[in-house]
């Protein structure tokens, strides 16, 4: 997986207890930052850890009345018969739990079989399988070990079982090109898509990256186009990000994830971490020896940060310090603000324009709406204005 393929949602409510269950994979995806540093001998947590964990976390007097159980690998279904000990473990002792949960597992989908189908859908309202796929079978087999095919039978399982759970689908240099027809194909399959723009440094020298910014802009009106004439359909959060944050004083400083907040991880070891990505497979332990060390970045005072997603652990390796953002995808972010703001832009005035054109007595009935609206457009004006003034890279496309 890429950085930003965890689920990394600050959703205060709900604890997300992390279950590291194996670092072993089946697949060796071109951009998985922890291929390198994965290591064999701290392959699988014991059925002792992970239900001692979910234990304490599910019988704990705290505010939290929700945990979601994240089985996160690795590729956790080369390890089948203890995903489905410690969800039956669980499920089974359900009367005795303090708090409401469920799980969630992340895959990339190749392992699957007619037992573990079977078994999953019995139990599809305690436990959620996301899938992790690229887009057509050209564009997902560039980077994902040639796994299309694997995946392709599978797929109207996901659709039928779990039909609001967004694929993954991360970004890459050599499937930007293709970004249009790889979100409207997995739309086609009935999934909704997340396609995120990973954090790292992939982009190339400047001059490259200014090409695949203009490339990624020109697939984002693509996308604004046929959203803006479709507007029935969700959108998909490559253009659904939260720019009504941005205008927030309220938002402008919130945490973009809840690592070590309302989010732990517990590491193959049974080691407890903030979040997932501090396990020795994805982050670099020497860190751990020295305080981090504050430093001014870029994004301090930038107007768009409550809406531009970025990552404590990343920036702690590249910038010494887990609030110094790293801002390798910037252009893209604003790119893709840039395209929420278009498509919004769209669809708030033609709902307005549905209200005003109701009976009287059912306009009426609509002025919190109308209002809240208004309130929207303003956030989104604010927002294009602000990018009027901006060239995204040197020498490539400007808004
Ligand atoms: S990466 Fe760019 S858009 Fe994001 S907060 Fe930093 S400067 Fe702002
Ligand atoms: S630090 Fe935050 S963004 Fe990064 S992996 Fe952890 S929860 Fe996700």
């Amino acid at each position: 997986m890429s950085l930003y393929e965890a689920d990394c949602s600050p959703q205060v409510e709900t604890k997300i207890l992390g279950l590291n269950l194996t670092e072993q994979c089946n697949l060796n995806c071109s951009y998985c930052y922890q291929g390198a540093r994965r290591d064999n001998r701290r392959n699988q947590m014991s059925f002792e850890t992970a239900t001692s964990a979910i234990d304490d976390h599910l019988s704990r007097d705290d505010e939290f009345k929700d945990v979601l159980i994240e089985l996160i690998g690795g590729e956790v279904f080369l390890y089948w018969p203890l995903v489905r000990d410690v969800i039956t473990w669980t499920l089974d002792r359900h009367s005795s739990w303090k708090k409401h949960f469920s799980f969630f597992i992340d895959t990339n989908g190749t392992l699957l079989n007619d037992e573990i189908k079977a078994w999953l859908f019995e139990r599809r309202h305690h436990v959620v399988v996301g899938l992790s796929l690229d887009g057509t079978p050209e564009a997902h087999d560039l980077n994902r070990s040639d796994s299309y095919a694997l995946i392709e039978p599978h797929i109207p399982f996901f659709a039928r079982t779990w039909p609001h759970q967004t694929v993954k689908m991360t970004l890459h240099p050599s499937t930007l090109p293709m970004l249009f027809r790889n979100i409207t194909h997995v739309m086609s399959l009935g999934l909704p898509v997340s396609a995120n723009v990973p954090l790292e440094d992939i982009w190339g020298p400047l001059a490259e990256k200014a090409g695949h910014v203009k490339i990624f802009k020109q697939e984002i009106e693509k996308l604004v186009d046929f959203f803006s004439s479709n507007s029935q359909i969700p959108l998909p959060s490559i253009i659904d990000l939260p720019i009504a944050a941005v205008t927030s004083e309220e938002d402008h400083d919130r945490p973009w994830c809840g690592s070590g907040r309302n989010m732990v991880a517990i590491e193959t070891n049974g080691r407890i971490l903030p979040c997932n990505r501090y396990a020795a497979m994805s982050f670099d332990q020497t860190l751990f020896d020295h305080p981090p060390i504050p430093k001014a970045v870029p994004c301090d005072g930038c107007f768009f940060k409550a809406a531009c997603q970025t990552c404590e652990a990343h920036n702690w390796e590249v910038n010494g310090h887990p609030d110094a953002r790293t801002s390798f995808h910037c252009e893209f972010i604003k790119v893709q603000i840039w395209g929420t703001a278009q498509v919004q832009a769209v669809r708030l005035e033609k709902r307005v324009r549905e209200i005003k054109s109701m009976p009287e007595e059912e306009r009426l009935a609509h002025q919190d709406e109308l209002a809240l609206i208004r309130r929207q457009l303003v956030s989104v004006a604010a927002v294009l204005e602000h990018l009027e003034n901006e060239a995204i890279v040197p020498g490539a496309a400007a808004f």
